[in-house]
C-alpha cells in the first residue's frame, strides 16, 4: 500500500481520495476548505496544514486542482510540495489544465530532477464515487506503469496517451469535440423540433450515420487519412444539402449559428477547386487554412 498525497478535495477530489482510503492506501489530504479536509480525515485520510506537509515522506502526489495557476501554486509555493517531495516520488497532476501550461510545470519539476506525468480524468462527479472515472494517462512508460495501480482505484479505464502531455492534450481535444458538438446537436434537435420531426426518430437514424457517431470513426478512415479523397460524397453536395438545411431553419426561424459556420468552411473548400473531392477532404481544407501541409 502507497503513501499518498491528495491535494484539491472538491466534487472530483474528495470522492477520488476516498476510493484511494477504501483501497488501502495511506492518504494525506489537503485542500483550502477545511471542511473538505475533516471529512476526509474522519474516513482515516491524516489532515495536512499545508501542501508541504502533505507531500512529506510521500510516494505519490495527486492534485485535483481547478486551473493551472493553482496547481503552480500547490506545487512551487511557499508551502508548496517541492518544499518536501522526494527526487523518488511521483506527482501526478489529474487536474483539467491548460496543456501548454501542464508543459511549462512538466519542464520546471523535470529541471528540478522531481517526477511529475499528467493524468486528466473523463466522466463526472457521479463517475469519480462509482470509481468508474476514464484516465488518460500522459508520462514516460516507467510513469504511466508505476502510477497505473494507483490510477485504476480511482478509475474503470485507462488509456496510456503514449507521451508527457499527451493526457491532457487528448483530454482538450475530446472536450473541445464534445462540447461544440453539444451545441451542434442542440441546433438539429430544435430544427426537428421546428419541422414536427420526433426527435427519437431522428435519434434512431443519426446514431447509424456521421452525424451521430462522429467521423473519426466513419466516413474518414478510408478517405482522407488514407489520403484518398476520390468522391463518395462530395463537397459540392454537402454544400448544396447544408444550404437546404439552412434555408429551412431561416425560413423556421430556428437560429443556426454553428451550421452557418460550417457552411463558409465547405464555401472554402468549393472556392478553393475541392468541389468535386469528397467531403472528408474538408481535413485537407482546414490544415490549409491552419496554414499546414494539406496532406
Ligand atoms: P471543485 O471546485 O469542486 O474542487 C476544487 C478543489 O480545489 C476545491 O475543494 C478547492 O477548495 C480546492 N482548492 C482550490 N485552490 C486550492 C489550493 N490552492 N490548495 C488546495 N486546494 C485548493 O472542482 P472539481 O469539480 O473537483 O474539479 C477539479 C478538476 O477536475 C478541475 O480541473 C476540473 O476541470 C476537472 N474535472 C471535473 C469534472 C467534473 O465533472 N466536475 C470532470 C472531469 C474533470
Amino acid at each position: 500500500m502507497a503513501e499518498i498525497a491528495f491535494i484539491g478535495l472538491g466534487q472530483m477530489g474528495s470522492p477520488m481520495a476516498t476510493n484511494l482510503i477504501k483501497k488501502g492506501h495511506r492518504l494525506s489530504v489537503y485542500d483550502i476548505n477545511a471542511q473538505a479536509v475533516t471529512t476526509l480525515s474522519e474516513l482515516g485520510a491524516t489532515a495536512a496544514s499545508s501542501p508541504a506537509e502533505a507531500a512529506k515522506g510521500a510516494e505519490f502526489v495527486i492534485t485535483m486542482l481547478p486551473n493551472g495557476t493553482l496547481v503552480q501554486d500547490v506545487l512551487f509555493g511557499e508551502r508548496g510540495v517541492t518544499q518536501t517531495l522526494s527526487r523518488d516520488a511521483l506527482v501526478i497532476d489529474m487536474s483539467t489544465i491548460h496543456p501548454l501550461e501542464s508543459d511549462r510545470l512538466c519542464q520546471r519539476m523535470s529541471e528540478a530532477e522531481f517526477s511529475y506525468m499528467d493524468a486528466p480524468v473523463g466522466r463526472t462527479s457521479d463517475h469519480a464515487i462509482a470509481g468508474t472515472l476514464l484516465i488518460l494517462a500522459g508520462g514516460t512508460a516507467e510513469q504511466v506503469d508505476r502510477a497505473t495501480p494507483i490510477l485504476m482505484c480511482m478509475g474503470s479505464e485507462l488509456v496510456n496517451c503514449e507521451g508527457p502531455g499527451m493526457g491532457i492534450r487528448v483530454k482538450l481535444i475530446n472536450n473541445y469535440m464534445s462540447i461544440a458538438l453539444n451545441a451542434l446537436s442542440a441546433e438539429a434537435a430544435v430544427m426537428c423540433e421546428a419541422l414536427g420531426l420526433p426527435l427519437d426518430v431522428a435519434v434512431k437514424v443519426m446514431s447509424n450515420t456521421p452525424a451521430g457517431k462522429g467521423h473519426f470513426t466513419t466516413s474518414w478512415p478510408n478517405k482522407v487519412l488514407k489520403g484518398d479523397l476520390t468522391p463518395s460524397f462530395m463537397i459540392d453536395l454537402a454544400h448544396k444539402d447544408l444550404g437546404i438545411a439552412l434555408d429551412v431553419a431561416n425560413q423556421l426561424h430556428v437560429p443556426t449559428p454553428l451550421g452557418a459556420a460550417a457552411r463558409e468552411v465547405y464555401s472554402v473548400a468549393r472556392a478553393a477547386g475541392r468541389g468535386r473531392q469528397d467531403w472528408t477532404a474538408i481535413l485537407a481544407q482546414v490544415r490549409t487554412l491552419a496554414g499546414r501541409a494539406a496532406d
